[in-house]
């Protein structure tokens, strides 16, 4: 088994044994150890990491998730109250163009959406709690009857998540950033709470909605540890649906990469996180995220489906707004 050494978690993991843990998570969801997770988040072995991915790619088949699921993308504004110190539309950033598209333009590429075959489209937004805001999202979901609509605009109060679901929405994303208390505090300034965000993931699932959390991977200060309780995280909110991508430093934001950040680290990291969630809760539907694409190209979002995603959200936002949804560098390039 894992035993401990004197510098983090270390290998007396053999072949053997990475081969008993793998075969544990194959036959039931929940069933690997937090301290596994923790140490095969930590092994640079490629020949556990190919392991890995194997097996995920076995869990997806056996829970009948081995089809690419679509999901057109649009970035509906980048109106933001809100100041994360790692987000490119954060409310200081002043150096893009704010913008909310006007309904009859969504109301364009709504068609457009049908039009290509899509059945299922995603809205993403910046995070505004307001009545006009809460209108404006009844407007669009009444537009896309026979579609199934995901939600990701941030925070709200439950009456506005009600009034949305009633209005037809399916799905609603809401990463928590990070499960790590510590982590989260550094990037969030004060007054944005680790609890409300946790509150609202809790209220989404209540009122039915097939809910979706969330994690940024290579965060400073973030270590195996922390990722391995995100992936417990995930299954203790009960989610349906994961997105997880790299944080991508960007550079009208705080938040800032120590000397040792990489893409390739990154984006293996990000797919081995995909992975082992994959193993860990088996019926969710995995976001290969378009922030694997921005790090590694095309082949970005499909080393996320090869580590066991089975989501894909092609971005229909139009070009005149894409370079002002300005999450982070290489995002507008991506996605179509
Ligand atoms: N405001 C909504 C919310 O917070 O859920 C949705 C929009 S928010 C911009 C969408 C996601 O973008 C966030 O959950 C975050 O994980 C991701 N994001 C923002 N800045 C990023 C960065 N610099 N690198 C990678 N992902 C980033």
């Amino acid at each position: 088994m894992i035993r401990r050494c004197e510098s983090a978690l270390c290998l007396d993991m053999n072949g053997a044994a990475v081969d008993e843990v793998l075969s544990r998570a194959l036959s039931a969801p929940r069933s690997i150890a937090l301290e596994e997770l923790e140490w095969l988040l930590s092994c640079d072995d490629c020949g556990v990491r190919r392991l890995i991915y194997s097996a995920a790619r076995a869990v997806r088949l056996k829970c009948g998730r081995d089809v690419v699921l679509p999901r057109a993308l649009i970035e509906t504004s980048n109106l933001c109250a809100k100041d994360c110190r790692y987000c490119g539309i954060r409310r200081s950033n002043r150096n893009i163009a704010r913008y909310r598209i006007p309904l009859g333009e969504i109301a364009e590429i709504i068609s457009r959406v049908r039009a290509e075959g899509f059945d299922a489209v995603a809205f993403q937004g910046g995070e505004i709690e307001s009545g006009e805001n809460t209108a404006y999202y009844e407007r669009i979901l009444e537009m896309c009857a026979g579609l199934q609509v995901t939600l990701s605009l941030g925070e709200q109060e439950k009456d506005v998540y009600s009034r949305w679901r009633k209005a037809g929405a399916l799905r609603y994303l809401l990463r928590i950033e990070s499960s790590s208390r510590r982590i989260f505090a550094d990037l969030h300034p004060h007054g944005q709470s680790f609890d409300r965000r946790v509150e609202c993931i809790r209220t989404l699932k209540g009122l039915g909605y097939v809910t979706g959390t969330g994690i940024m991977t290579c965060l400073p200060g973030q270590r195996p540890a922390d990722l391995a309780a995100d992936i417990v995280f995930f299954a203790s909110v009960d989610a349906d649906m994961v997105g997880m991508g790299p944080w991508i430093p960007h550079p009208a934001a705080p938040l800032s990469a120590s000397g040792d950040y990489s893409a390739e680290k990154a984006v293996e990291l990000t797919c081995r996180m995909i992975a082992l969630a994959r193993l860990y809760l088996h019926e969710v539907n995995i976001v290969s995220a378009t922030a694997l694409e921005a790090l590694a190209g095309s082949e970005g979002r499909e080393r996320g489906i090869e580590a066991g995603a089975n989501v894909v959200m092609p971005n229909f936002t139009p070009s005149a707004y894409r370079s002002n949804y300005d999450l982070y560098p290489g995002k507008a390039e991506c996605g179509r």
